[in-house]
């Protein structure tokens, strides 16, 4: 039986790049959506086109119930987990500080560090030697805006994103001697839909001068290196934050 990995945000972008990825490498790959049924869609016939095993799950990750929801899914159609992606990440539109609502940042925190937490609770408790688990590999999507700060943009972004890597350090230690490796890729500027909710479409282009490689990355850019961390062939790479963001 294939390895079976459940990527959140998968319907788009990094997401989407890195459940193409990873049926190319032969898991069995669940993906988790928010409100985009078609861009899930599309991912998942594409996959099952290419023969791979693929489900689509709607899930709003800030919820425990629908989280809970998720993974028993995931359980019921594809079996035994063995990775998980936190991808799902969300900003709002750029401005500083003295600006957000605390509906906003409510909104980010929930999705970008509780939805994270509610996510890797359910992998551990199905992959961790602990619980009798097999182990497995989590790996984190956090962001260069948590050293940054992203200032007159999204600070509230950028500190969900230090919590993130926070998360990842911790997470690591606790459960490096059950089976299981908890990473994280902190990818720079991508060319996905997220900047366009954040009002500015064409933010790459206006930052470009500021990459030392001067220019922004592709969602397959990041994807590689999520697989790699997945992989065995990162066996003893735990609690690390891998920047992907052209030298930023
Ligand atoms: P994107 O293109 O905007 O896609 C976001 C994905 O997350 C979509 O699949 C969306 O589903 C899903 N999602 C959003 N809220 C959700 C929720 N509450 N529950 C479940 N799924 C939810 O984003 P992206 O650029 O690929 O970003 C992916 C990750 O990389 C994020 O964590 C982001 O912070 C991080 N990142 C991106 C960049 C960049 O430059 N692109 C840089 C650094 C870090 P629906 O389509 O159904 O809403």
């Amino acid at each position: 039986m294939s390895k079976v990995i459940l990527i959140t945000g998968g319907s788009r972008g990094i997401g989407a790049a890195t459940a193409r990825l990873a049926a190319a490498d032969g898991y069995a790959v669940a993906i988790a959506y928010h409100q985009n049924v078609q861009a899930a869609r599309t991912v998942v016939d594409e996959l099952l086109a290419d023969g791979h095993r693929a489900i689509a799950v709607q899930a709003d990750i800030a919820s425990e119930q629908a989280v809970g929801h998720l993974f028993t899914t995931v359980d019921q159609q594809l079996g035994e987990l063995s990775g998980l992606v936190n991808n799902a990440g969300v900003l709002d539109k750029q401005c500083r500080v003295d600006a957000i609502d605390v509906d906003r940042m409510q909104r980010i925190f929930s999705t970008n560090i509780i939805g994270s937490f509610l996510c890797a609770q359910q992998a551990v408790r199905r992959m961790s030697t602990r619980y009798q688990g097999n182990g497995g590999a989590i790996v984190n999507v956090s962001s260069i805006a948590s050293r940054t700060g992203s200032p007159n943009e999204y600070v509230d972004y950028a500190a969900s994103k230090g919590a993130i890597d926070s998360f990842t350090i911790g997470l690591a230690k606790e459960v490096a001697a059950e089976g299981i490796r908890v990473n994280a890729v902190r990818p720079g500027f991508i060319d996905t839909d997220i900047h366009a909710s954040g009002g500015e479409a064409n933010r790459i282009q206006r930052q470009q001068q500021v990459i030392p490689m001067q220019r922004g990355g592709q969602p397959e850019e990041v994807a590689r290196t999520i697989l790699w961390l997945l992989s065995d062939q990162a066996s003893f790479c735990t609690g690390s934050l891998v920047d992907v963001s052209g030298g930023i």
